[in-house]
């Protein structure tokens, strides 16, 4: 199925919007570590280091960095995907993802009846376990 560019590039836009807000927070988040011994976490944190010796729980901003982080790597794939014209397609049933349902969540793979059917198997699986 051949994703449309007007469809693609309303996406595009989005995602970049999403990207660029994230960043500006993440810089905003970042003054308040500019000097100080937490900075070395902040650097890690943005680095991809090995976050397993630091206990970033502990601090919600922090915390937060990491988690923008892993958002930044989403979108990014999101993006990469949408050039492939594989973003936005449900992968079970292979049709389009609606742009109101992919505002609300951009990482979407499945159409809202498949994901719905998933939502029931899983949850029948767990009840028969
Ligand atoms: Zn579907």
């Amino acid at each position: 199925m051949k994703i449309d560019d007007e469809r693609k590039d309303r996406l595009k836009k989005m995602l970049n919007k999403m990207k660029e807000q994230i960043i500006q927070e993440d810089r905003e988040e970042m003054k308040k570590f500019q000097t100080g011994e937490k900075r070395q976490i902040v650097e890690a944190v943005m680095d991809d280091a090995d976050l397993s010796a630091i206990d970033i729980s502990e601090d919600i901003s922090l915390k937060q960095l990491s988690t923008h982080r892993d958002i930044l790597k989403k979108i990014e794939e999101a993006l990469r995907k949408l050039e492939e014209g594989t973003y936005g397609i449900c992968e079970m049933c292979g049709d389009e993802i609606s742009e109101q349902r992919l505002k609300i969540l951009p990482f979407a793979i499945y159409c809202r009846d498949c994901q719905e059917k998933i939502e029931i198997s899983e949850k029948f699986e767990g009840e028969e376990g």
